[in-house]
């Protein structure tokens, strides 16, 4: 795989990191953000500390892409709006506006609002990199279900959400790209057209995690369909998979203090490569949230190497 990335926990992130990326061969490096540790509000202050500044730099002079891959819309359009501007959010299931997740793609202020605050966050984050990962919110069955977006599957109403970030950060940096993130709500086909500056970003969260993705297993099938589908729209050239192969907080259900082993399987994993592999991707990532000092401590880095070496080869 030409990009090999890990995305980890922003307070997870220090210099011990830099060495265990470099011996397993990892060359990019995704800082993710949790609701439960602040989410997108917490991350941006953090970013903006001068020991993260430096810390980045430090990754990025020893080669290492670092880039933020954070779930956005509570940030974009804050919730305390929803008093003011009820229109703005989502309509649920019974017909009533709500200010809980995502909003009303359909009103046209609310885009405009998502649009300059994604122009702030490139101003205030500045980044090395051009690739943006702002994604909507991180919960099932958000979507807005008013009269005008009601006919709007998951993906077309990410599409809009993407439409209006990527034009605010073009006005700051004009080579933006942004990922098109196709995970719960959102893994579905788009009918409207992507722009040219969006990527693929397929994160199966929904598989089987213990089966190869390229076998009978219902769900690995629906999702092995759902990306080569995908692939008509997008070009695989840009693509990324984000996986969950080292990612402990999945297998943790999310709660630390629950994190056990991983139930790594090189084998499945060189499997679920040969097929992204096959499918013409080059570039994929796995979170490896939790996997913090002490679980490494605990669990040593046997995964973290292997998988490195699979992409590596594969
Ligand atoms: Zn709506």
């Amino acid at each position: 795989m030409r990009e090999r990335g890990l995305i980890i926990l922003n307070k997870e992130f220090d210099e011990k990191w830099l060495p265990l990326m470099q011996e397993g061969g990892f060359n990019k490096l995704g800082l993710h953000s949790l609701y439960q540790y602040g989410g997108m509000e917490w991350h941006i202050n953090w970013l903006l500390k001068e020991q993260t500044r430096a810390l980045i730099d430090k990754f990025e002079e020893a080669g290492i892409a670092v880039e933020q891959e954070l779930h956005s819309v509570d940030w974009l359009l804050p919730r305390s709006l929803y008093s003011s501007y009820p229109q703005w959010f989502r309509m649920n299931e019974k017909g009533e506006r709500v200010g809980d997740w995502n909003f009303c793609v359909s009103n046209e202020e609310a885009l405009e609002y998502i649009e300059i605050s994604a122009y702030k966050y490139a101003m205030l984050v500045r980044q090395t990199s051009h690739n943006y990962f702002l994604w909507s919110d991180d919960k099932r069955n958000m979507l807005c279900r008013c009269e005008k977006c009601r006919h709007l599957n998951g993906a077309d109403q990410n599409m809009r959400i993407m439409k209006s970030i990527l034009r605010g950060l073009k006005r700051y940096d004009a080579k933006a790209k942004l990922s098109f993130l196709a995970y719960d709500d959102s893994m579905m086909l788009p009918t409207e057209k992507p722009d040219k500056d969006m990527f693929l970003e397929f994160a199966p969260i929904g598989r089987n995690h213990l089966k190869p993705l390229n076998c009978d297993d219902e769900k690995n099938q629906a999702n092995r369909e759902m990306l080569l589908k995908l692939l008509k729209i997008f070009p695989a050239e840009s693509a990324r998979v984000l996986e969950y192969f080292l990612d402990v907080s999945l297998f943790s259900n999310w709660e630390r203090e629950k994190a056990g082993a991983l139930p790594y399987d090189d084998a499945r994993v060189r499997k679920d490569l040969e097929f992204y592999r096959s499918a013409g991707i080059e570039r994929t990532a796995t979170f490896a949230v939790f996997m913090d000092e002490e679980w490494r401590k605990q669990f040593g880095t046997d995964d973290l190497m292997q998988c490195g070496r699979a992409m590596r080869e594969i």
